[in-house]
């Protein structure tokens, strides 16, 4: 009998070639899972009427791990993010992606190693949002000008942005337990404190008196979003654990990403107290999907991330060796990393890449 039950939501676009490609590297490192599938997305509309079934909630909170590929949200219009509703119904309240170079993958860095650690649960992400014309946006614009909020034009579209006391605690608190569990030195909290008093101010407040707790054994900074955007270009090194609202970490991480090769190899997770969904940071990539071209490093490096939360630490240590060694070979690169490292070879496929990686474990 396998020693693990995992939730593998493979996601949709890119999400059914990398899922799969994580399940045989995963497996050729050792690590003993069962895998219990579970679906979400636009397929699952028909079927269920929600792209986020019930039974897929429940599969990952009965296991209390699962994996996910990407899922599509539509822009614009229709269903709410799939990714986001998992996150709010387990309570995954962490958000944890580490930037790590890896030689050989086309950074611009070969020294960044820092973990961003971002608010999942708040923010603009709440999905509090009155549609312009509405009635209640109409009352709520009139609200904010009798108690003399602001005035408000009149066909504007609503989103709330929510920063609580509580939210912001947990998260600043697990991003310095994270560093004094991870031997690092430093926490560094991103906020735009200076505009939105109300909101990021508080983010900030809170941060310096959890910090407090903290002080001679792990370091405490801040930076205004903007200028940490600059000087993460200019100098990620700086930085150690990184701690964020919501939206501000969801496009550091990104930028991150792109500092050390790119969302080809940007692993992540989403941590509540009895729940962990990994996932890579990318979505699911429409303008590749279906044609083999997908990098998995980023979905096989979630899970690596997931055999160390499982205790697989042997078989996370493997999976990351073996990416290491074949990003430091250079012969066998999907075709993202070949763009970003300029290599010669020609672009190996979703496929040809695993088959690599599996030789190499
Ligand atoms: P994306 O991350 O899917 O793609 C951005 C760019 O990066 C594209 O050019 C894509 O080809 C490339 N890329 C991404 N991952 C790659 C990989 N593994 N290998 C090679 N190239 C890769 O972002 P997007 O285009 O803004 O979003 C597409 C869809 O994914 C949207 O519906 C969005 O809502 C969804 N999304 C889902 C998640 C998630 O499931 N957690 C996260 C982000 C976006």
């Amino acid at each position: 009998m396998a020693k693990h039950t995992v939730t593998l939501i493979p996601g949709d676009g890119i999400g059914i070639e990398t899922s799969a490609a994580m399940q045989r590297v995963v497996e050729a490192s050792g690590a003993e899972i069962e895998w219990e599938i579970a679906e979400a997305g636009a397929s699952m509309v028909e079927a269920c009427g929600t792209p986020l079934p019930d039974s897929t909630i429940e599969a990952v909170r009965r296991n209390g791990v699962a994996i996910k590929g990407p899922v599509t949200t539509p822009v614009g219009e229709g269903f709410r993010s799939v990714n986001v509703a998992l996150r709010q119904a387990l309570d995954l309240y962490v958000c944890l992606r580490p930037v790590l170079s890896i030689p050989g993958a086309g950074g611009r860095y070969d020294d960044v190693d820092l973990v961003i650690v971002r608010e999942n649960s708040e923010d603009l992400y709440a999905g509090i949002e009155f549609e312009e014309g509405a009635d209640e946006t109409r009352e709520l614009i009139e609200f904010c000008r009798s108690a003399q909020a602001g005035a408000i034009r009149p066909d504007s579209g609503i989103s709330i942005k929510p920063v609580s006391v509580t939210a912001t605690r947990n998260i600043v608190r697990y991003a310095f337990e994270y560093a004094l569990e991870h031997g690092r030195s430093k926490v560094t909290a991103v906020h735009k404190a200076n505009i939105m008093k109300h909101t990021d101010g508080l983010f900030l407040r809170v941060a310096r008196e959890v910090a407090k707790r903290y002080e001679g054994r792990i370091e405490f900074d801040d930076r205004i979003i903007d200028a940490f955007c600059m000087n993460m270009v200019i100098d990620p090194t700086q930085f150690d654990v990184i701690v964020f609202p919501n939206l501000y970490g969801d496009i550091a991480s990104d930028l991150g990403a792109g500092l050390v090769g790119g969302l080809g190899i940007a692993p992540g997770a989403n941590i509540g107290d009895g729940c962990a969904v990994f996932e890579a940071v990318h979505g699911s990539a429409p303008d590749i999907a279906g044609k083999n071209l997908a990098n998995p490093t980023a979905e096989i490096l979630s899970a690596a991330m997931m055999l160390d939360h499982l205790g697989e630490t042997a078989c996370a240590s493997r999976i990351r060796k073996a990416v290491c060694q074949v990003y430091a070979e250079g012969a066998v690169l999907t075709a993202d990393i070949r763009k970003a490292t300029g290599s010669t070879h020609a672009a190996a496929s979703c496929t040809e890449f695993t088959d690599a990686l599996v030789a190499a474990l």
